[in-house]
């Protein structure tokens, strides 16, 4: 690893990071490091295990921070100074959380005042709730507008306190589609704020226009139903689901990649996921649920496209148990073919459960049979990656954001250590501490 090849010492008046690599140089190491004049970094941690989310792991490392970034790595002690140290001996440092799939309103906003009220007095718990149990980003892939924008305008400039915010606006889907005439359907309100329904390729274009002049991360879309009214697909019995066009789906991909928006579709069904990743789609939320993977092409032009599966075990799991043996083993023949699979929990904030429902996300994909470490990647590394943001966050790596956790004990050894979360640190900051 290049951390091991160099030593980074801070110049005092120099202004700068000075990197000088031992092999050219005959001073014995420790009289080079004693002799180095050093300028207190902000945080360190020493004596830490790492697990860095590309799967390396580190023994007795020692991270050190500054400002909100990781400055250097390296693998035993070192004399460098800082504000604040953090013995981490016998605990594991790895990458902050990542849960790719979130929603921020609650069931009971239905209304413009029941929203204000939740702003006021509720978002602040659930943000909360995210970071306490090491979430330190999250992407909402689904909610009214107005509350994300201003949820993450105030999360930046420090108002409120939670993980980074990543958003989609809302989903946008067929006319009758799911879930504006499923979920929505008795509520103007919501429906015409939690959904856009699109009845042409030219309202499409257009709808993803103005959702990336808003200020959106990524679109996502809903590919679930019939297109065909001669053959109806029903969402629930007695409840048929009218499905966008494949020309509408195809006119919403072209358009977010033109606006550089990654975007994910939900689907249900194997004919619907084949289609969308044909039609360049960057992810699926949900996946296949409804019949079994192995052996369908699925997993091939998942990998062919680089597009990630999140497979919402915990949705299952709470709303929908009789499919989550199905979904369990999809993922985890998708997960042996390479696939890149991705932490969401499609949680909706209910008191104390966001925060809960993410571990247990990676509780269950360790019960379907992926490895702790493969699981630890899919709330890291992959879905950084998934976001579109690998070069900023997702991994223990020099130069990358320190957002960070501290748990006891070895999550590679159980994953439930997880559940014994210390430490977060968002940004350089510590913004958790359960010590
Ligand atoms: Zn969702």
């Amino acid at each position: 690893m290049h951390y091991s090849d160099y030593f980074f010492f801070r110049m005092n008046g120099f202004g700068g990071i000075l990197t000088v690599s031992l092999a050219g140089l005959f001073l014995p190491a420790p009289l080079l490091v004693a002799q180095a004049p050093s300028e207190p970094v902000d945080l360190l941690i020493t004596r830490a295990r790492v697990i860095d989310g590309t799967g390396g792991v580190l023994e007795g490392a020692t991270l050190a921070i500054s400002g909100e970034r990781i400055e250097t790595i390296h693998p035993g002690p070192t004399q460098l100074q800082a504000t604040l140290t953090i013995d981490a001996e016998g605990k594991t440092v790895l990458p902050g959380l990542i849960n790719a799939h979130v929603h921020l309103r609650p069931p009971g906003v239905v209304n413009e005042q029941t929203l204000t009220d939740f702003l006021v007095d509720g978002l602040t718990a659930d943000l909360y709730d995210y970071l306490s149990h090491g979430v330190t980003t999250i992407k909402s892939a689904g909610d009214p507008a107005a509350l994300l924008i201003q949820a993450r305008r105030r999360l930046e400039q420090g108002e409120l306190h939670g993980p980074r915010l990543f958003l989609t606006g809302p989903p946008l889907t067929g006319v009758d589609g799911h879930p504006a005439a499923t979920l929505f359907k008795d509520n103007t309100w919501l429906r015409t704020r939690h959904t856009i329904e699109l009845a042409s390729e030219q309202e499409a274009r257009k709808a993803v226009g103005r959702l990336a002049a808003l200020g959106v991360d990524a679109i996502k879309l809903v590919y679930q139903g019939s297109s065909d009214e001669a053959a109806p697909y029903l969402f629930r019995p007695g409840v048929p689901l009218p499905k966008m066009s494949h020309l509408i789906m195809q006119a919403i991909i072209d358009e977010s990649h033109r606006h550089q928006l990654l975007v994910t579709a939900h689907t249900n069904d194997l004919g619907d996921a084949l289609a969308v990743l044909e039609a360049g789609c960057d992810g699926l939320e949900h996946g296949v649920s409804r019949a079994r993977l192995r052996g369908t092409e699925l997993g091939p032009l998942l990998k062919q496209h680089e597009a990630s599966y999140v497979p919402t075990l915990s949705l299952y799991a709470r709303r929908r148990p009789e499919v989550l043996e199905t979904a369990m083993g999809n993922l985890k023949w998708l997960a042996d073919q390479g696939v890149r699979i991705v932490v969401g929990t499609d949680g909706i904030p209910s008191a104390g459960a966001s925060g809960p429902d993410t571990l247990r996300e990676l509780e269950l994909m360790v019960e379907a049979g992926m490895d702790p470490d493969q699981v630890i990647q899919a709330a890291t590394r992959n879905a950084a990656r998934h976001l579109g943001k690998l070069e900023e966050m997702g991994t223990v790596e020099e130069g990358k954001l320190a957002d960070l956790i501290i748990v006891d004990g070895d999550p590679l050894a159980d994953i439930a250590q997880l559940q014994a979360i210390e430490v977060v640190i968002k940004g350089g900051k510590v913004v958790v501490d359960h010590r």
